[in-house]
């Protein structure tokens, strides 16, 4: 008789989602929980997208699968303004799904090769691999670096096992941690990527939500090995709506055909009023910069707000700079913790939920160590239309 396939014996459902879960069952019974878990936008989506959304919700047809034309147009464009310099894209290149989870996904069925990831990563890097039974090579970062990748990580890692094919997940600003890669940081890591041959996948999806200064793409510097993931559910506000965006370079060819040729036997094509909704966020008219700008001034509050407190209680972290999560690490209070019996990142946030309601998780679930002290706080649990009124006063779209 049929029985489970190894791939997935003994997967559990994403530490986020799992989190989410628990904490909606605690608030169910009555307690009052703080939602620090589950990294979801706090903020609606901007009006006139809803409006978009409206206007096309008769909508029924199966779209292109690699997207509407419309929408893959102004994804090219959208993301040539990041990239800049003499790359241009077309939406000819672009791959629009069902929230760029699944797209990550279907890029880890097409290539052949090793996935590297550095540590710490999203949570759902390594399962996906592992569901296809990908080798997945770890990285980890230090916290004095910023929990960055230095050029050197990956110059050793290609050095010592030459020629093999692979493939790094680059993510910033980053989930878990919060921190992000400066223009210089990106070139030089970009030039030993080049020279090993190693392709990337950009995952951007947090671009918008820098706290200061630009956001800039490892593109700008390697754009013929790498492909850009973005999409709605970040600074859109709209994770539920699922839609996720790869753009790829022209030399990425074979692989975007494969991802097609994949998409189209399995989900066929993302939602219909939903891609003509999202074609009224890609091309980012005045309302929808005046909101992105809105939504990084509360964020960069908060996240610093979060962050002196933190400090306050003895607890290292590094100073936010996009997203909306922080890393604490908790070895400053290691005797404390202890002494209470608490030995581990995972029984803090279990013991931490259960006897003060607050949510966070545990920094093994994003590959560091199992029992590291380091936690990742999603600072979203607030009213973001509340937040938004408070800080532009009505009506947003100015
Ligand atoms: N990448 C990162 C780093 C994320 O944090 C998330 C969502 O939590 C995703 C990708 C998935 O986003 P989507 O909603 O587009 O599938």
């Amino acid at each position: 008789r049929p029985s489970l396939n190894l791939q997935v014996r003994g997967l559990s459902p994403s530490a986020t989602v799992s989190i989410n879960e628990r904490s909606n069952e605690l608030m169910a019974a009555g307690r009052e929980v703080f939602k620090l878990g589950l990294g979801q936008s706090p903020f609606p989506v901007p009006d006139s997208v809803v409006e978009a959304l409206r206007a096309h919700a008769a909508r029924k047809e199966y779209m292109p699968v690699r997207g509407l034309p419309a929408l893959r147009e102004a994804v090219a464009a959208y993301h040539q303004r990041s990239v800049g310099g003499e790359r241009e894209y077309s939406g000819e290149h672009v791959l629009v799904g069902p929230g760029s989870k699944e797209l990550m996904f279907i890029t880890q069925l097409a290539f052949y090769g090793d996935l590297v990831l550095p540590a710490p990563a999203w949570v759902s890097y390594s399962p996906q691999a592992r569901i296809i039974g990908r080798q997945v090579v770890w990285l980890p970062t230090r916290a004095e670096d910023g929990w960055k990748l230095r050029p050197a990580d990956i110059d050793g890692l290609c050095r010592r096992d030459r020629g093999r094919p692979r493939v790094l997940i680059l993510n910033y600003p980053a989930n878990p941690t919060g921190q992000t890669y400066d223009a210089d940081e990106l070139a030089a890591l970009a030039e030993v990527l080049r020279a090993h041959e190693v392709l990337v996948v950009s995952d951007e999806i947090y671009g918008e939500l820098h706290h200061d200064g630009d956001h800039t793409s490892i593109a700008r510097f390697y754009p013929e090995g790498t492909i850009i993931s973005s999409g709605l559910s970040k600074w859109c506000g709209a994770g539920g709506w699922r839609l996720g965006t790869f753009l790829f370079p022209r030399e990425l060819e074979w692989l975007q055909r494969a991802m097609v040729a994949v998409a189209s036997e399995t989900y066929t094509s993302t939602s219909a009023p939903i891609q003509c909704a999202a074609v009224t966020a890609f091309a980012f008219g005045r309302d929808i910069a005046a909101y992105v700008s809105h939504e990084q001034a509360i964020l960069k509050a908060l996240g610093a707000w979060c962050h002196r407190r933190l400090l306050a209680g003895g607890i290292a972290c590094a100073a936010p700079r996009g997203g909306f999560y922080l890393f604490p690490e908790f070895h400053g209070c290691a005797d404390r913790l202890r002494e209470r019996g608490i030995a581990g990142g995972e029984a803090l946030c279990e013991r931490l939920l259960e006897e003060t309601g607050v949510a966070i998780l545990p920094g093994s679930d994003f590959g560091r160590p199992y029992g590291d002290l380091s936690a990742r706080l999603a600072y979203v649990d607030f009213d973001g239309a509340a937040a938004l009124a408070a800080h532009t006063g009505p009506p947003i779209d100015e």
